[in-house]
């Protein structure tokens, strides 16, 4: 029988799964995609196969289904059903944080639980439901291997001088230190630039992941240099709710002047700023585009300046530039903002955009002379998931 693969991404109210069949000598596919969203309000399971056809699609009231443990109960009912024949060898999570010490995937054991569980102060808005899932998982089968991959695990390559904040050393021993994210798809396009992009792949080359949560990583040959996130994903590019880098005196601020709380700072950090704040239309970017209010208009241009200024500074920490990759939702699919990033950066990088291959998605969107070439590569999280579970499950 053939061995599949669960992918599970757990957020504060949603909970995202893919399932991979898992060759014994092939590339793993995706069999289905799907996700739980709404819960504790509305929950809704939506399911689609490999081809994108829908296969389920079914809502509930939060008394049937009230938490992360009742929606992965319903997932596994129908995935035991679709795939009968199939046998699920084990289990992968995405784990935002790993803190200092995980650079690679981990076969989840207790004392990895009760590690990770230490994390959670470094990121509260995620980690417990990560932690969450895995926990639910041995609910139902608690023999099942599972695999913890980390968001931060990718950016360990980086040096000591580059993790640092300027804050006495005591706080970088007590693990205040830049630790980046979107590890997960800056490892998968480090790892499909040899075939996509093979005359870059082991050059200076800034990746920029740009969907509603934004984040710049430059690597080198392949290995993360540098990255705009840093502590918490907070940090760098304007994103579709979160400011990116602020002036900390803001926050100190809003607590002496305006006397915000922590929850309420929270809150309009990570869900009322960025594009949504700044626009005051909405956070995603499609919308933002088709309108013709000044203030959407000033949000797409804040954004883009911001990863301007962000690549500017990946490169200095490259000490030069040969390529810029797009990739995650805006990254991959909308033309205008490629096209406004290059033009922005044109003179100082040398990309020199080809406006028909831009429109064309790429994956080479820059002209054959272009001093810096720029690409269009999606990117593919949840299959780099897949490939170390079956790595660390030997199978
Ligand atoms: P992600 O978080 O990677 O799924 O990306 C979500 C973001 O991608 C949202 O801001 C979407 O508006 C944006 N997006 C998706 N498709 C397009 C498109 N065709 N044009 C512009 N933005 C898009």
């Amino acid at each position: 029988m053939e061995n599949v693969i669960l992918v599970l991404n757990a957020g504060s109210s949603s909970l995202k799964f893919s399932v991979f069949e898992a060759p014994a000598d092939g590339e793993m596919r995706a069999r289905a995609v799907g996700q739980v969203e709404g819960l504790g309000t509305a929950p809704h399971l939506k399911v689609k196969d490999g081809d994108g056809e829908s296969i389920a699609d079914v809502r509930w009231s939060t008394s049937e289904v009230a938490s992360h443990a009742q929606a992965l109960q319903q997932i596994a009912t129908l995935l035991r059903s679709r795939f009968a024949g199939s046998v699920l060898a084990g289990v992968g999570h995405r784990v935002v944080h790993g803190g200092p010490d995980h650079a690679a995937p981990v076969l989840v054991t207790e004392e990895v639980i009760e590690e990770l569980a230490t994390l959670v102060p470094l990121a509260p808005l995620h980690q417990p439901h990560n932690l969450a899932a895995i926990r639910a998982v041995q609910e139902v089968q608690p023999e099942l291997p599972q695999v913890a991959c980390f968001d931060t695990a990718f950016h360990r390559s980086q040096d000591m001088v580059g993790q640092l904040y300027g804050l006495p050393y005591e706080y970088y021993e007590r693990g205040v230190r830049r630790y980046g994210f979107h590890g997960l798809s800056y490892e998968y396009i480090a790892a499909i630039l040899p075939t996509v992009a093979p005359e870059i792949a082991s050059g200076r080359v800034v990746v920029a992941h740009l969907g509603s949560g934004a984040s710049m990583c430059a690597l080198r040959d392949g290995r993360s240099v540098g990255s705009s996130m840093g502590f918490t994903a907070l940090d760098g590019l304007m994103m579709g709710t979160r400011p990116g880098n602020i002036d900390p005196g803001i926050v100190l601020y809003l607590i002496q002047q305006e006397g915000l709380s922590a929850k309420e700072i929270e809150n309009l950090l990570y869900k009322r700023s960025g594009l949504l704040g700044l626009s005051g239309i909405g956070n995603d970017m499609r919308v933002l585009e088709a309108s013709d209010a000044p203030r959407a208009r000033l949000a797409i241009d804040h954004f883009v300046y911001r990863i301007n200024r962000e690549l500017g500074a990946l490169t200095a920490v490259l000490g030069g530039l040969d390529a810029l990759v797009f990739t995650a939702g805006i990254g991959e699919n909308s033309m205008r903002i490629r096209q406004m990033v290059c033009q922005k950066a044109a003179a100082w990088s040398g990309i020199d955009l080809d406006a028909a291959a831009n429109a064309g998605g790429g994956p080479r969107i820059s002209r054959s002379g272009s001093r810096t070439s720029a690409w269009v590569v999606p990117t593919n999280e949840e299959l780099m998931i897949a490939r170390h579970t079956r790595k660390l499950l030997g199978i």
